[in-house]
């Protein structure tokens, strides 16, 4: 596994940036979904309801944000149907004080459509992927069926475009890009995913993002429906664990679309006019 220097290269957030705070940003929903759609293999599920919730991430401080995803946008909704789009991520970011020109960083830790839908809507954050998700949809499976479904082409090749012009750091394993904040490689539900390790104070927290669809992959181990390796999907729940570990505790591990963590967390302020939409993980 590659270790990178605290501060790398293609760091955009200044050396003596600290992240202060997590939110949750849910974008979008599906209440239709059902328990046999988010578990891989051959255990019984059934079909009772089990709806879907659509997250990204930022983590911010001091007047300056690292975004985590860039979800769908209400046209992709809509054409994939069956989706209920709650708003722009990014203008939810704006209410928290977080506009636009204060996202200096985006995260992207896989290359699903519902990861990357605005990410041309931050023509000037450095896009921080790992570089062998980006070769794999450019790869000679990309076409696939099972895999082309679930991307955008439009997304893809904004991203193309935007490491041509030297706008994406692509990592090969670990990397830090901030005090505090850190990426890794785990591969399993894509050739590339990644996680985010976030530290404020002594609190420990793991973006699982896809890693773990939902608290119940991870705690039950049992890997979601959409898998690239799903040996790795397990791996990976044993990483986010070790990640989220320190010596005295075992912190949160926040899943991708798991509708509880609007259960296990704080709302953020009702002025902020962001009812059902944000919540404060730190
Ligand atoms: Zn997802």
């Amino acid at each position: 596994m590659t270790r990178r220097p605290l501060i790398p290269r293609n760091a955009t957030m200044r050396p003596e940036w600290k992240p202060e705070h997590i939110y949750a940003i849910r974008y979008a929903t599906r209440p239709t979904a059902l328990r046999h759609e988010h578990f891989y293999g051959h255990i019984d599920c059934g079909d009772d309801s089990m709806p879907i919730d659509y997250f990204v991430w930022l983590i911010a401080g001091q007047g300056e944000a690292i975004l985590v995803d860039a979800g769908f946008t209400p046209e992709v909704g809509a054409r994939r149907g069956d989706r209920i789009h709650l708003g722009s991520p990014l203008e939810a970011a704006e209410a928290l004080g977080y506009p636009i020109a204060a996202i200096k960083s985006l995260i992207i830790t896989h290359g699903h459509y519902d990861h990357t839908g605005y990410v041309h809507e931050l023509p000037a954050a450095k896009v921080h992927m790992q570089e062998r998700e980006l070769a794999f949809w450019v790869s000679r499976h990309a076409h696939k069926e099972m895999y082309r479904a679930i991307l955008e082409e439009n997304d893809l090749l904004e991203l193309v475009r935007r490491n041509l012009s030297g706008g994406v750091d692509l990592i090969t394993g670990d990397a830090q890009l901030a005090q505090g904040v850190s990426v890794h490689l785990v591969s399993g539900h894509t050739a590339g995913m990644q996680v985010v390790r976030v530290v404020v104070d002594d609190q420990v927290v793991v973006l699982a993002s896809d890693a773990s669809h939902f608290f119940e992959n991870i705690e039950a181990d049992k890997p979601f429906s959409i898998t690239h390796s799903t040996p790795q999907m397990f791996d990976a729940f044993d990483r986010a664990f070790e990640l989220a570990s320190s010596a005295t505790a075992v912190g949160q591990i926040i899943p991708g679309h798991d509708p509880r963590v609007r259960d296990r967390l704080a709302p953020v302020d009702p002025a902020l006019g962001l009812d059902g939409r944000v919540w404060q993980i730190v």
